[in-house]
């Protein structure tokens, strides 16, 4: 299977810029309160659950900019909030919820990335994507302030987590995984593939599991998106073993 990394579209017409962010998130942990095992925090970036509503998280007011807590309290946190996440949905400290707040700006493609780790479309592109049969987008909406007129109707999309790293781009001498709060103490790989048999079949985009900042789209959204000539993002592949 061939599969494509998605990054933003460099050239000079793509000015859109987003100045916003999400206010909800798991809190990080207290570095004087940490976890038992492994005596650190332990969060990891890109974990976006755009489509949670804020209004229906348990004891809202702690999830909104929280400030550390205990590790203890974190866990606590992190079990109300379970119930309303998918079922493939990695909980760790800074994990987002709801939709992004601030204001915009510039010219927006169909399709749209802040940074490589956040991924908009407008809503007839996704419309298009899903009737052309791309499978593994769902699009949650934001409370984004255009600062001009006829701007798009953007909306954020919530993508599953799957795959692994293939164990060869694995150093031998990395560090375990706590067995605790599941912290990875060890660097990105300079250089990484996906293994195969950890990736999913029934979807065409999602992020990778092990690096949640990386998305990845099968041929057949590259496909799609040429076909319908969407602009915004381009794809680069990526070796997968
Ligand atoms: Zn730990």
């Amino acid at each position: 299977m061939k599969l494509y990394r998605l990054t933003r579209d460099e050239a000079p017409r793509h000015t859109g810029n987003l100045n916003a962010g999400h206010k909800w998130n798991l809190p990080g942990v207290d570095w004087s309160q940490p976890c038992p095992t492994c005596r650190l925090g332990g969060g990891l970036g890109a974990l976006y659950y755009p489509c949670v509503d804020p209004a229906d998280l348990p004891e809202r007011e702690k999830f909104h900019e929280p400030e550390p807590v205990p590790y203890e309290e974190f866990i606590r946190l992190r079990e109300l909030v379970r119930p309303l996440v998918p079922d493939w949905a990695v909980l760790k400290p800074g994990a987002a919820f709801g939709p992004v707040e601030g204001s915009g700006l510039g010219y927006f493609g169909q399709l749209f990335m802040q940074n490589p780790w956040t991924l908009y479309a407008r809503r007839e592109a996704l419309e298009r994507l899903q009737a052309a049969g791309v499978r593994g987008l769902q699009g949650c909406p934001i409370k984004v302030r255009f600062r001009q007129k006829n701007h798009p109707e953007l909306l954020e999309l919530q993508l599953e987590l799957h795959g692994q790293f293939h164990p060869e781009c694995l150093s031998p001498d990395r560090k375990p995984i706590c067995p605790t709060c599941g912290s990875n103490q060890n660097p990105l790989p300079k250089k990484f593939w996906p293994e195969a048999s950890s990736l999913p079949k029934d979807l065409d985009i999602f992020r990778f599991r092990d690096a949640p900042g990386f998305i990845l789209a099968s041929e057949r959204m590259v496909d799609a998106v040429k076909r319908l000539e969407l602009d915004g993002v381009v794809f680069q592949e990526v070796e997968v073993r």
